[in-house]
């Protein structure tokens, strides 16, 4: 864990609730696909984000939004508008990739929770990783889909990956899958006893997926969520 001073290079709406942030640290900082930073809005008051880009990139990316009602966000958004230069601590968490492990993946986003999914695969996409990658990407409503095409790209450039999008509460125009993210996965895979599964999203989430992912043969130490030491 390194503790920096970051410039704020760049504020701009991913959507109308979430904001991509790219900082550059004051020197390379080490950190894995699937960690997350701090931003210290005072010494008091450390703000965890996932980090959405991957250690072989100079700046820091982030997604940060979530519920309007949250002020978790928009107060973090807030110190990053005010300030050219912040405090973060990088290279944080225990749920980053398992690079090593021979298991097929289910990478699991509920809203922003994504940021974290993105970082896993865009390593696992430079690794060239020919294991089975399921990337399920749950939201409520389906303009909070930031990166649908990039991702249908990424599962249309090699056969071992799936992108998933699940809608909560679909238009009438929407072709896709529908309903709360972990449903859809549940569905779909009989035993998850084989998988690794990485996920990420409102606590209140991590907490129903864990126990429905046990119960459907999900191995515990094969789960990886950072929430899971929040709840
Ligand atoms: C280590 C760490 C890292 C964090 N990183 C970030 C970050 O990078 N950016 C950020 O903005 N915040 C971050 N947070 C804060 C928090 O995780 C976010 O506030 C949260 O992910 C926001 O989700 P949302 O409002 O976008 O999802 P929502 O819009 O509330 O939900 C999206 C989807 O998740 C599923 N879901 C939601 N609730 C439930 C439920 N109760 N049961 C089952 N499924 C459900 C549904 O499929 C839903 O459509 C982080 C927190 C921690 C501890």
């Amino acid at each position: 864990m390194s503790k920096i001073r970051c410039t704020v290079d760049q504020l701009s709406p991913l959507t109308s609730g979430v904001t991509r942030v790219l900082l550059t640290p004051e020197h390379p900082v080490p950190y894995q696909p699937g960690q997350y930073l701090q931003i210290w809005l005072s010494d008091d008051d450390k703000r965890p984000f996932s980090i959405a880009s991957t250690p072989a990139q100079a700046q820091l990316e982030l997604h940060i939004g979530g519920a309007v009602t949250d002020p978790y966000a928009s107060q973090a958004l807030a110190h990053l508008q005010q300030h050219a230069e912040i405090t973060a601590e990088v290279g944080l968490g225990q749920a980053f990739w398992r690079e090593d492990s021979q298991n097929p993946i289910i990478l699991l986003a509920g809203g922003t929770g994504f940021s974290y999914v993105y970082s896993i695969a865009q390593a696992i996409a430079a690794a060239a990783v020919k294991r089975p990658v399921f990337l399920y990407w749950g939201v409520r409503d389906q303009s909070a889909l930031y990166h649908l095409a990039e991702l249908q790209q990424w599962a249309d450039t090699d056969a071992h990956y799936r992108f998933i999008p699940v809608v909560q509460n679909p238009d009438t125009d929407w072709q896709g899958r529908s309903g709360l993210v972990h449903e859809a996965v549940l569905a779909d895979f009989v035993s998850l006893e084989a998988y690794d599964i990485y996920l990420a999203g409102p606590f209140a989430m991590a907490g129903v997926v864990r126990s429905a992912f046990l119960e459907q043969g999900g191995k515990r130490e094969q789960m990886f969520a950072d929430a899971f030491a929040y709840i």
